[in-house]
């Protein structure tokens, strides 16, 4: 039951974006906005799922409130633009997928902090992989150097 929802939902975001989207480039990545989504429309956890199904990177923003606008935005196979009329209107960057290791790039880490958010989540489109580096991973701005230092 949950699994055959969560496919039908998925195909509807696409349908969605496919009639509803709007093209936009940003730094010469071509991008899809699909704004006016309702809370639980596209979880965090479904952008993987999107990616896996169209090869496609996306990002789920949030508007201000609880109940405020989730807006899905599609860019190439490995990066997605965001506008900045979403960083100036103090929206917040629930996350976004990569096609494989679930690493943040530096570009993530500077496009968190221009959102001036402690965290971010990142998913990747390897689904039922048990590998550690596609684990769904929360990156902050600052790299956390811990592992690395010899104790
Ligand atoms: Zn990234």
């Amino acid at each position: 039951m949950e699994i055959s929802h969560q496919k039908h939902s998925i195909s509807n975001i696409l349908k969605k974006l496919r009639e509803s989207g709007r093209s936009k480039t940003i730094n010469g990545v071509r991008i899809k906005i699909l704004p006016a989504l309702k809370k639980g429309e596209v979880r965090v956890k479904d952008l993987g799922k999107l990616q896996a199904a169209t090869g496609y990177e996306y990002t789920l923003l949030r508007g201000m409130g609880k109940y405020g606008e989730r807006v899905l935005i599609c860019g190439t196979p490995n990066q997605v633009g965001i506008p900045a009329e979403y960083l100036e209107r103090k929206y917040v960057w629930s996350g976004h997928s990569h096609p494989d290791d679930t690493s943040p790039s530096q570009a993530d880490r500077d496009a968190l902090s221009a959102f001036d958010q402690e965290c971010s989540v990142i998913v990747s489109a390897c689904q039922k992989s048990d590998n550690p580096k596609h684990k769904t991973r929360t990156f902050e701005q600052f790299e956390d150097w811990s592992d690395w230092l010899p104790s």
